[in-house]
């Protein structure tokens, strides 16, 4: 093996100093011209409320007409009562309005003590600012309060956004229901508001609904009232001051459990049909989780109970409502059966939602332009309760992977956001819903607890709850909370000046840490960006010249040291400009007293910075990987090979450093560096795609994996492998695996280890090996003749499904379509529409693509998932992407808002990689001047596109090198 790797390394260029090559001309024309379309830079809140009143209270009583079984004739009758506070004397009152049909004639104001108030004299609607603006004869004066009411109606449509319906089947039936989903500027088609988070209130709701229904809103039911023709009022409790995107109503069927927690909350969760089995994974996390909240937050929760329910028909997976959590129904799980991966994405769901009745609820973003002090710490919270309840899903390894490298991948564009970003329409507000926001902000708020120690980063963020309970705040509020606590124990530290630098300008560092003789190692920094060739359009500029304030750590070789803290930390500062600056001479010292010595930085990816080395570093870590990689662990090997593919492909690093770095894979039995190596696999299969080194790439990967593969299917007496070919003898190995209780195994293996096998499965099914084709064949073939009562392993489910249906013929994709329908399994109902995705036939995938257009068999909240599952493999990327152009005007207007749209453009332009298809892209994005709030992905697809048409262009000489030197070519 070390042969093998040293004959690689004599691919390697001497020095890594910037190897950039020249950039494909065409790419450098259309850098300048993207540049013209970009939206300018805009401090611009003009779509604000202009603030002269603030509302007090609102009343508001909803009545939807859903039980006609004919939801084209659904509508909601409402009324609004609405106490208002006037902070500067005006002629107007100014609301949010859309899509309401509002009674003028039931309009009123009065004045609160029974003054004199003005009279209406003319009410006039911005429908573009979705505004309403009530002119009066006379003014509505500073210090005094009124009351605004009037009654409206709207059509309840199923748009996943405002108040709308959701059908289920219920045996034989079809059934309705009505929800809301306000976030984050929707609440204004729901009711008349002052829609902003910082205009906090009382809602009082109301909802009068059939004898036959149950209704939920954020607070329990204070009293019901029986109000005739089969309908019941139900009159909820006045809700605690909050902003009005969490509100909440859901109206219908449901059943299921609940329990009150030793702080007296009542938890509930809910579904609207079906086995209630699957509400108690929920429940009983929630409950555990929203408990260790309280404590940790030092901060009771503070509302009387907490409901949880899943709806037939959500955009989102989950959504935040104080005390009324709604979250989509493949959330909601049978634990017992459900994979180790869905156990973990439904346990981080629940925890980040509960996470956010504080964060969010509780203390609410003054603006949208802080949704990262929202969405970020409920993102990290989220992993922090699951970790508290799982400690041995092993989560904040995960969470590099999951959080800190996806986060790297979309900030390393240039058309990506700085964390804090201005935003005043509700197509900016809804485009920043994105990594950005979430995984961005979780990361950088990991690193704050890193730099500050827990019990500061602690004690700070509970100092910023008591201090803005039940009102708003803006990131200044939080550094300042944070900096006093690190005060208070002695902590000289300037907590605003270091993360600004990470919040007010987009991107991140790479810091190289360079041998500069044998008394030490020199340090830099320099912005990080993917594609060297790529103009920034400057839509956002840095008030830092792209320097951060950098906590660097790092070991060496002799130290392997891998626990640090905060007093490990050497700053790397922004003021230090291109000079380079020495650390202590001792560990250099000690890094240089034996041969091929290394040096590895940033400790637990802690810090949200790449590390690149000189090339007698790199290759001192590749030979550590290659001869006992375990002395490394596992979340730094993921680093390394993160690292130096993204280096790579910046040009700062020779490729054949990223490739040997993924040689050792052979060897690695641990799934964070196995996901990070499978990442890069993927991404070179897809840049290979319709190129004559395609097929030596996949059998180069097939040899990578196989000796895993076969040490994870071994039976149980752990000496037999699957090595041979034969068809039964497979089958009886994975059998094993696949059918727990099958053979003598008792082995309960841990989440981790089973995720493992899961991908490295799902690796060699997708690359060709032939014992995990065959064996997924024969195991589809034997759930196809006993459907009811055949078991796959839920790990594997997915693998399977998939690789029999692209094996398979039209019976196999039948069967598929057959059981989505009539499953009622939510998280089954995927992994079918995932394995339809999978068929090689472009006919039966174009009838796909229609069907889940047409919604008569797929649901409406399945759609995009139908286009990003088929997209999701390169030879139907162009059929995806020529199906959505076509009709781009029904997606749009069904879509438009929704965060799963933008996802969607970026599932199906990612891979795209040639100058027809950037063409293609930029010649939609000119034709189409308003594209909703997928606007950013779109321009984030064109950079996308040119990088990997100048990837290939730059790299495939060496990856055909390679491949050769390992004797695939
Ligand atoms: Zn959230």
């Amino acid at each position: 093996m070390l042969m093998v790797l040293f004959g690689i390394c004599l691919l390697l260029t001497d020095g890594n100093a910037r190897l950039g090559s020249k950039c494909p001309s065409e790419l450098r024309r259309r850098t300048s011209v993207l540049a013209t379309r970009s939206s300018p830079t805009t401090s611009d809140t003009g779509n604000k409320l202009p603030g002269h009143i603030k509302p007090i209270y609102y009343d508001i009583i909803l009545k939807p007409y859903i039980y006609n079984g004919q939801p084209s004739t659904f509508t909601f009758d409402g009324y609004v009562k609405i106490k208002l506070r006037c902070m500067e004397t005006s002629m107007n009152i100014t609301l949010h309005v859309n899509n309401l049909m509002i009674s003028r004639k039931t309009m009123q104001i009065t004045e609160s003590n029974n003054g004199t108030a003005p009279t209406i004299m003319d009410v006039v609607y911005d429908t573009k600012r979705q505004l309403m603006i009530i002119k009066l004869d006379d003014a509505v004066y500073k210090g005094f309060d009124y009351f605004f009411s009037v009654r409206y109606s709207a059509k309840l449509s199923n748009n996943l956004f405002g108040f709308y319906y959701s059908k289920y089947e219920y045996g034989n039936e079809t059934r309705y229901m009505a929800s809301t989903q306000l976030e984050p500027a929707f609440a204004r088609s729901v009711f008349p508001c002052f829609d902003e988070p910082e205009y906090k209130a009382h809602f009082n709701m109301t909802v009068i609904r059939s004898t036959n229904v149950t209704a939920l809103s954020n607070m329990p039911i204070e009293l019901q009232m029986d109000v005739g023709d089969n309908l019941v009022s139900d009159f909820f409790e006045s809700t605690p001051i909050m902003s009005p995107h969490l509100l909440a109503v859901v109206v219908g069927e449901k059943e299921g459990i609940e329990a009150v927690t030793p702080d007296n909350v009542t938890f509930s969760a809910w579904i609207t049909r079906g086995s209630v089995d699957k509400a108690k994974f929920a429940l009983i996390a929630g409950m555990a989780i929203s408990n260790y909240f309280g404590r940790y937050f030092g901060f009771k929760y503070p509302l009387p109970k907490q409901d949880i329910i899943a709806v037939p028909d959500f955009d989102a997976q989950g959504m935040e409502n104080w005390g009324l959590i709604i979250c989509s129904e493949d959330m909601l799980i049978n634990h017992s059966i459900a994979s180790s991966e869905m156990q973990q994405h439904v346990a981080i769901l629940i925890s980040h939602e509960l996470a956010h009745q504080w964060f969010g609820n509780l203390v609410t973003m003054n603006w949208w332009t802080d949704l990262w002090l929202s969405e970020g710490f409920a993102e990290f919270l989220g992993w922090i309760g699951t970790s508290y309840l799982f400690p041995e899903w092993k989560m904040f390894d995960q969470f590099v992977l999951d959080i800190v490298h996806s986060a790297f991948e979309m900030d390393g564009l240039t058309t990506s956001h700085p964390v804090n970003v201005p935003v005043s329409n509700v197509d900016q507000i809804s485009d920043i819903f994105d990594d950005i926001s979430y995984k961005k902000a979780a990361s950088i708020i990991r690193m704050v607890n890193f730099f500050l120690g827990e019990n500061i980063f602690r004690r700070g963020l509970q100092r910023y709850l008591k201090g803005h309970a039940f009102g708003t705040a803006t990131h200044d509020d939080l550094w300042l909370a944070l900096n006093e606590e690190a005060n208070l124990e002695g902590k000289n530290i300037n907590v605003k000046e270091i993360m600004d630098t990470w919040t007010l300008q987009m991107n991140y560092p790479v810091v190289k840490i360079k041998r500069q003789d044998t008394s030490g190692f020199v340090i830099s920094q320099r912005r990080f960006l993917k594609d060297p060739c790529v103009r920034d359009s400057r839509k956002y500029s840095s008030d830092f010249k792209y320097r951060w304030e950098i906590p660097f750590t790092f070991t060496t070789k002799e130290e392997l040291y891998f626990n640090q803290d905060h007093s490990d930390i050497i700053w790397v500062t922004k003021k230090i400009r291109n000079k380079l600056f020495r650390i202590k001479a001792v560990y250099a010292q000690k890094s240089n007293t034996t041969s091929c010595n290394w040096i590895l930085g940033n400790i637990q990816q802690y810090g949200f910075y790449r590390v690149n080395y000189d090339t007698e570093n790199w290759k001192c870590l590749l030979l550590q990987l290659e001869t006992n990689h375990t002395v490394i662990p596992a979340v730094h090997r993921a680093q390394i090979i993160d690292d130096s593919w993204s280096l790579a492909s910046a040009d700062m690093l020779d490729l054949n450093i990223a490739l040997i770095s993924i040689h050792y894979i052979i060897r690695e039995m641990e799934y964070i560096p196995y996901k990070v190596a499978q990442k890069q696999f993927d991404f070179v299969d897809n840049i290979l795609y319709n190129t004559a080194i395609i097929t030596a790439w996949q059998d180069y990967i097939v040899s990578q994996i196989k000796s895993s593969f076969n040490v994870l299917t071994k039976d149980n007496s752990g000496s037999s492998h699957v090595r041979n070919h034969c068809l039964r003898a497979a089958v009886v190995q994975l059998f094993r695996i696949i059918m727990p209780g099958f053979g003598k195994s008792t082995i309960k293996e841990k989440n981790i280890d089973r995720l493992l096998r899961s991908s490295i499965v799902s690796t060699a099914c997708k690359y060709g090996l032939q014992e995990c084709i065959l064996t997924s064949k024969y195991l589809f073939k034997m759930w196809m003749k006993d459907p009811e009562n055949y078991r796959i392993d839920p790990d594997l489910k997915s693998t399977i499904y998939c690789t029999a249906v692209k094996h398979g013929k039209m019976k196999e994709y039948k069967f598929a379509f057959n059981q989505y329908k009539s499953s009622k399994s939510e998280s089954e109902k995927n992994l079918l529409l995932n394995a339809m995705a999978c068929t090689k036939s472009q006919w039966l995938l174009g009838r796909y693509l229609s069907a889940a257009l047409d919604n008569r068999h797929i649901r409406k909240s399945d759609t995009l998932k139908v286009f990003m599952h088929i997209a999701s493999i390169s030879a139907n990327r162009n059929l995806v992407w020529e199906f959505i152009t076509k009709n781009w005007d029904q997606i749009f207007k069904n879509y438009n808002g929704s965060p799963m749209l933008a996802k969607t453009i970026s599932t199906v332009t990612n891979g795209m990689k040639t100058i027809r298809e950037l063409d293609d892209v930029e010649d939609f994005l000119f034709s189409h001047p308003d594209l909703g709030n997928t606007e950013t992905v779109f321009h984030q697809a064109t950079e996308k596109i040119q990088f990997n048409i100048r990837w290939i262009h730059y790299h495939y000489e060496t990856l055909e090198k390679y491949l050769k030197v390992l004797k695939f070519l």
